[in-house]
């Protein structure tokens, strides 16, 4: 068994994992005491004598040797903030959070020797530090528990609770195979998370899954389950399929599920429900991916980043972007941050004007692509999806040396697609937005970065 604590510096780690080793007789490893073992001398010595790089390297060695390690890990306070760290603790492991208010804190931790991390004063640094790490401890964390105002005893309990039971009953569990939205699943992926619910192994196993009406085309939980099952962890990915997102998003409550993919028609309906929305998802009015830690639910959007990455290397560029709903604002976000001239055309031009107006940038209707001779043209709308003949521009406007980037995926070269490339356009498919998007995603279901090439592969 490996169960990892993390947390900032005073949330008890170190104290809760000696206990907790001790209740469940298996070692206790402290990140930071193997790094002064091995190093022969005190953390604060190490990083007065050779700074703090020269201890996140010797702490990234400690925790890539204890990957396979059986026992309790209590891990340094920032070991979280590198990727390749979190990957390593992660394998084969039970990762706890535990949390506390900066005042907490700053009280438990009065009178340590620990070096200090930044020039500022103490109590502000724990601020500062803390909210700097705040989301790299929510991705990277299975559970969060509050430690404020409980003993160390009381937190190892309820750890050692979890452990043995998940944090959802084995009735409700069970009972939740009949929510309407697993009617449609596949008899193989029912039969996948009917372990996964009522039998999961181990009975940490946590559920994340892809919702929205209908879900059947999407290839998420293919993708998901290979990259949970290469990275080692107890997770299962499944579809949900419900008209009603508050329904969902209570079932997701009520079932701790650890990760959504959000998908048409419930991106922008999700957002009042969830305690938190990133700064991006609330500027282009849409999230694609929640995230639920101690009950609470953060949304975020990766969608834009899925359209900005292929479109990295066409800054300042004149773009038109067709269709005025969710993949035209994230896309229409994303080339904003290219400093692209940005022109969203509709066939209802008024929603196109009342987006470009909350964005910041220019409408007009699908007629005046001709008028705007843009470099880069960007379809977002459903227009050449599975079966569908049409385009949703006409062939003319097509010119030479143009780039055409169709967020549309199924199939991968739709008819868009075909007669730009007939025409000399340089053309983008929907599905590198998809892989790009989904690898930011993973990140933010597991605090693992993972690049493009791993998603391309598992979609194979
Ligand atoms: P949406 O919110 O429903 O918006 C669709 C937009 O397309 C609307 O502006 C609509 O115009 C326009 N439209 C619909 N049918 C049209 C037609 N026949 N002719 C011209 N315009 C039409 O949908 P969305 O969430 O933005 O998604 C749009 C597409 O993006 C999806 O179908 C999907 O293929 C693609 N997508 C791809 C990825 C990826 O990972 N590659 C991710 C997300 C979305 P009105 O305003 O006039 O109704």
């Amino acid at each position: 068994m490996k169960v990892v604590l993390i947390g900032y510096r005073g949330a008890g780690k170190t104290v809760v994992g000696k206990m907790l080793a001790e209740a469940l007789s298996i070692p206790h490893i402290d990140t930071d005491a193997e790094v002064e073992r091995q190093a022969g001398k005190s953390i604060p010595a190490i990083f007065r004598e050779d700074g703090e790089a020269h201890f996140r390297t010797l702490e990234r060695k400690v925790i890539a040797w204890l990957v396979d390690a059986e026992g309790v890990i209590s891990a340094g306070g920032g070991a979280v903030m590198d990727p390749g760290n979190v990957a390593h603790l992660r394998a084969n492991a039970d990762v706890f959070l535990l949390l506390a208010d900066p005042d907490t804190v700053i009280r438990r931790i009065t009178g340590s020797d620990r070096p200090p991390l930044t020039m500022l004063p103490p109590e502000e640094e724990v601020k500062t530090v803390m909210e700097r790490r705040r989301l790299r401890y929510l991705f990277s964390a299975d559970f969060c528990i509050q430690t404020q105002g409980e003993t160390p005893s009381g937190v190892c309990r309820m750890v050692r609770q979890i452990l043995l039971g998940g944090t959802v009953r084995k009735e409700r569990r069970e009972e939740a195979l009949h929510y309407q939205g697993f009617r449609d699943l596949p008899e193989e992926e029912k039969r996948a998370l009917e372990i996964a619910l009522a039998n999961p192994a181990p009975a940490t196993t946590r559920l994340c899954a892809v919702i929205g009406h209908p879900v059947s085309h999407s290839r998420s939980p293919t993708l998901y389950n290979r990259l949970f099952g290469h990275f080692r962890l107890h997770y299962h990915y499944t579809r949900i399929d419900d008209v009603d997102p508050e329904r969902i998003l209570r079932f997701a409550q009520e079932m701790d599920l650890r990760g959504l993919s959000v998908t048409i028609p419930h991106k922008a309906a999700v957002m009042p429900h969830l305690h938190e929305v990133s700064r991006d998802a609330q500027e282009i009015g849409a999230v694609n991916t929640i995230v639920q830690c101690g009950g609470k639910l953060h949304g975020f959007n990766t969608d834009w980043i899925g359209i900005r990455e292929p479109l990295s290397s066409w800054r300042g560029s004149r773009v038109a972007v067709i269709g005025a709903g969710g993949a035209a604002s994230a896309a229409a976000y994303a080339c904003l941050s290219l400093g692209m001239e940005v022109h969203i055309l509709n066939r209802t031009p008024e929603k196109a004007r009342e987006l470009a107006g909350r964005l910041g940038c220019e409408s007009g209707s699908l007629e005046s692509l001709a008028g705007i001779a843009p470099e880069i043209v960007i379809n977002a709308t459903p227009v050449g999806m599975q079966g569908d003949r049409n385009m949703p521009i006409d062939t003319k406007d097509l010119r030479e040396g143009m780039t055409v980037f169709d967020l549309v995926y199924t199939p991968p070269e739709t008819p868009l697609l075909k007669a730009a490339s007939g025409r000399g356009c340089r053309t983008i498919s929907g599905l590198e937005m998809f892989v790009q998007q989904a690898a930011e995603q993973f990140g933010i279901f597991t605090g693992i970065r993972i690049g493009p090439e791993l998603v391309r592969r598992y979609l194979e």
